[in-house]
């Protein structure tokens, strides 16, 4: 990726769920890494496993705050992989102005950061900047149908915002960034209360609670492995596209057929309820990987029963610890 004397990374974000899976394939992969979290919606314990290796540091700080990433321990950095946003919707609608704050400031630190060390910037973005789709699979070049006043603009539209603001700065100051629009991804580390549906079905199959379907459940993801998602930002980061690049799984799944699939996988006798869909809930939702497998070679690999399963046996050994 680059000579081994630079081989530093920041992650923003990186005591989050993707965050921390990230942190730990850098470090596997020999490089040093700075996480940087507030903790709004992550753990200090998803990176507790971390803290004694050797080139891993944690540093708590809002990185909205002015100057955040200004005199950082350990740099100068060559990769700025910014994370850091609460992503689930029980996050965001609980910190909507953080939420944007996090594309504008925190992006804007970001891309400060990397313009100083001359470093390459990542910008986790998102499948929710295509909205309620009118294109189906979505390809990287379709520009969205998104709600700008809805319950969940705060999330699509922070996101928006960061990936004009990654581009301009590209665009006017030659900036070398990259935009990863990440698409469910899914696994160890979720947060069982955050309100995404495959932690929340696990919880409550494992709790023998009915499994609260939204809608009909007929609504459609293409859920990702966390291993893969980490595999895709890191291809893209080694690459010198500017995306924006889908990152995400293949199999567009119903959401009831993935709650049926998690009380099948638990062995849980948890019947399968109904309750009212959100607002501006997408109806449909599968990326186009074309520009993923062609330019970088990426394509998931870890099949929906063993993802889920290793998910399920990690939040299993929670309940019981
Ligand atoms: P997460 O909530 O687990 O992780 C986000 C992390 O950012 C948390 O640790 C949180 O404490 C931290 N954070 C939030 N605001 C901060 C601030 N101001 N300063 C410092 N730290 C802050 O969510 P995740 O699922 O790991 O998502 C990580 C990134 O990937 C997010 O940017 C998200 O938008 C993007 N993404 C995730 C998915 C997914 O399916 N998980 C899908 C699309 C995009």
């Amino acid at each position: 990726m680059t000579d081994e004397r630079h081989r530093r990374a920041v992650v923003t974000g990186g005591a989050g769920f993707v965050g921390s899976h990230l942190c730990e394939r850098l470090l596997d992969d020999g490089w040093h890494v700075l996480a940087v979290d507030n903790l709004v919606s992550g753990a200090e314990g998803n990176v507790a496993h971390l803290l004694g290796r050797p080139g891993f540091a944690f540093l708590r700080r809002d990185v909205c705050a002015p100057n955040a990433l200004t005199g950082l321990p350990g740099g100068p950095f060559c990769l700025v992989f910014h994370l850091a946003c609460p992503a689930s919707p029980a996050d965001y609608l609980r910190l909507p102005l953080e939420t944007l704050e996090t594309g504008s400031s925190g992006t804007r630190n970001a891309l400060e950061l990397a313009a100083r060390d001359g470093a390459r910037m990542v910008l986790a973005s998102t499948s929710e900047v295509y909205g309620d789709p009118q294109v189906h699979p979505q390809p990287e070049d379709y520009w969205g149908n998104v709600n700008p006043v809805g319950p969940r603009s705060v999330y699509d539209e922070a996101k928006r915002y960061a990936e004009a603001l990654v581009t301009a700065h590209r665009q006017v100051r030659g900036t070398d960034t990259a935009i990863v629009r990440i698409f469910n991804s899914y696994g160890p580390r979720m947060r069982a209360g955050d309100g995404r549906a495959v932690p929340t079905f696990i919880r409550q199959a494992l709790a023998g609670e009915p499994l609260t379907v939204a809608g009909d459940g007929s609504q459609t993801r293409s859920l990702c492995y966390v291993d893969d998602t980490v595999a895709g930002i890191l291809a893209l980061a080694g690459s010198d596209l500017p995306g924006p690049v889908n990152i995400g799984g293949e199999e567009e799944t119903t959401v009831l057929d993935i709650a049926r699939r998690i009380v099948k996988l638990t062995g849980s006798p948890s019947p399968v309820v109904f309750v009212e869909r959100p607002g501006d809930d997408p109806a449909r939702r599968r990326p186009d990987t074309r520009l993923a497998r062609e330019e970088l070679g990426w394509k998931p690999r870890v099949g929906w029963q063993e993802g889920l399963e290793r998910t399920i046996a990690w939040f299993a050994r929670r309940a019981a610890a």
